[in-house]
């Protein structure tokens, strides 16, 4: 089966998880802090704090902006359930942004929509959460500048696009966002088998997440009701969790960024490829017009069934049956059960519920080769012939 995403280990991710086994620090070690001193450098931005997964980074970056009840926040359908999920697990109401049906990410005219509506209605989102999805960035300018014109929150979830860039900002610097959100999961850009990032440039929420990742426990003395009373001293200031990465996980984390590079170069070299192998292939191919600057987590087709002669779920079955691991990217969120019995129902997202009844995510990881390639896509020409 050639998978639509995976891992890419190598002798030095191994090493550098077996030197952590052997060290003093298995949890709560050194490796923590490399993690997040290079994904500040990379990402151009002052704060980090790693996490057990990006759910868990999304739920901290909610609590930490004070997303609670009578709270309503906004993200896309196009995405997995995590980027609504955090927002529900504060207690806060979730609503739907519909996509731009070019990009797959949100619509900025249809938020401008929604916004001029709910200040109308006189209930405005505390935080959007815009998701890059693909790895292709969403306009954050322009974003950035409703959250000033209207006042919320930005939390991206950037869990498709550790290394991607927009407008010559890499994505995590947070310029136009309160807090980015990344993931480690094996199919993503790099890996730490489950993890995730949060990045900022505001002291507080960074503090505020660091703590609400240990227990809402601190030591800090400014932050300190009662005098320091020994080494031993710590206060419990708000209700927090263990959302801690591991020392194992973070060297495999610090070891794979080495490589970050290299997997954004072979992702584009495929994206490159298939675009001209698709060309007369009669689906519709992802736009390439930021194939520098998209981290190329997925690469999406899309079929109508029109023009293809063919539905998704024939394809999908056909390329299943010959050992091509196609995926569907994403079954829209609002439409999920436990979202319909909020109230949620078909047509509240029009653009998402039609691209997800037409979409296929082909196979794209950086270690796949050429025929591997190949042979997907002489696959789909089969099966569509
Ligand atoms: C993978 C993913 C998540 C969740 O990431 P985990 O690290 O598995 O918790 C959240 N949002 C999006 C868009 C994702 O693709």
């Amino acid at each position: 089966m050639i998978p639509y995403g995976r891992q890419w280990i190598d002798e030095a991710d191994i090493q550098a998880v077996v030197e952590t086994l052997r060290s003093d620090w298995l949890t709560q070690g050194p490796a923590i802090g490399r993690l997040e001193a290079a994904f500040k450098e990379r990402c151009r931005v002052p704060h980090a704090v790693a996490v057990n997964s990006a759910t868990s980074a999304l739920h901290i970056a909610c609590l930490a902006i004070g997303a609670g009840p009578g709270d309503l926040v906004w993200t896309v359908p196009n995405t997995f359930v995590a980027s609504a999920n955090c927002a529900r697990l504060c207690g806060a109401d979730v609503d739907f942004v519909d996509i731009d049906p070019r990009t797959y990410n949100i619509s900025v005219p249809a938020l401008e929509r929604k916004l001029r509506a709910a200040k109308a209605a006189g209930r405005m989102p505390k935080a959007v959460i815009p998701v890059h999805f693909s790895g292709r960035a969403t306009d954050q300018e322009a974003i950035g500048a409703l959250a000033q014109d209207y006042g919320f929150r930005v939390i991206e979830d950037a869990s498709h696009s550790v290394g991607a860039t927009h407008a010559g900002e890499p994505v995590g610097s947070c310029r136009w966002s309160d807090v980015a959100v990344f993931s480690f999961h094996p199919v993503k850009i790099v890996t730490t088998a489950e993890g995730g990032l949060a990045t900022t440039r505001d002291v507080a929420l960074a503090e505020r997440m660091a703590r609400l990742r240990t227990h809402g426990i601190t030591r800090d003395p400014q932050h300190l009701s009662h005098k320091d009373e020994g080494g031993w001293y710590y206060e419990q200031v708000e209700l927090g969790l263990n959302y801690r990465l591991t020392d194992l996980q973070a060297a495999l984390g610090v070891s794979q960024l080495r490589r970050l590079d290299q997997f954004l170069r072979r992702r584009r070299e495929l994206v490159a490829r298939y675009d001209r192998l698709l060309k007369d292939v009669p689906v519709t191919r992802p736009l390439i017009d930021v194939i520098e600057e998209s981290a190329w987590h997925l690469y999406v087709i899309r079929i109508d069934p029109q023009r293809a002669g063919k539905t998704r779920r024939e394809l999908y079955d056909a390329m299943r049956a010959a050992g091509i691991g196609v995926q569907v990217h994403y079954i829209p969120v609002h439409l999920q059960p436990y979202y319909r019995g909020l109230g949620f129902e078909p047509g509240h997202c029009p653009e998402a519920e039609r691209y997800s009844e037409e979409a296929l995510s082909l196979p794209l990881y950086p270690a796949m080769s050429d025929a591997e390639q190949d042979r997907v896509v002489s696959v789909l020409g089969g099966a569509l012939g």
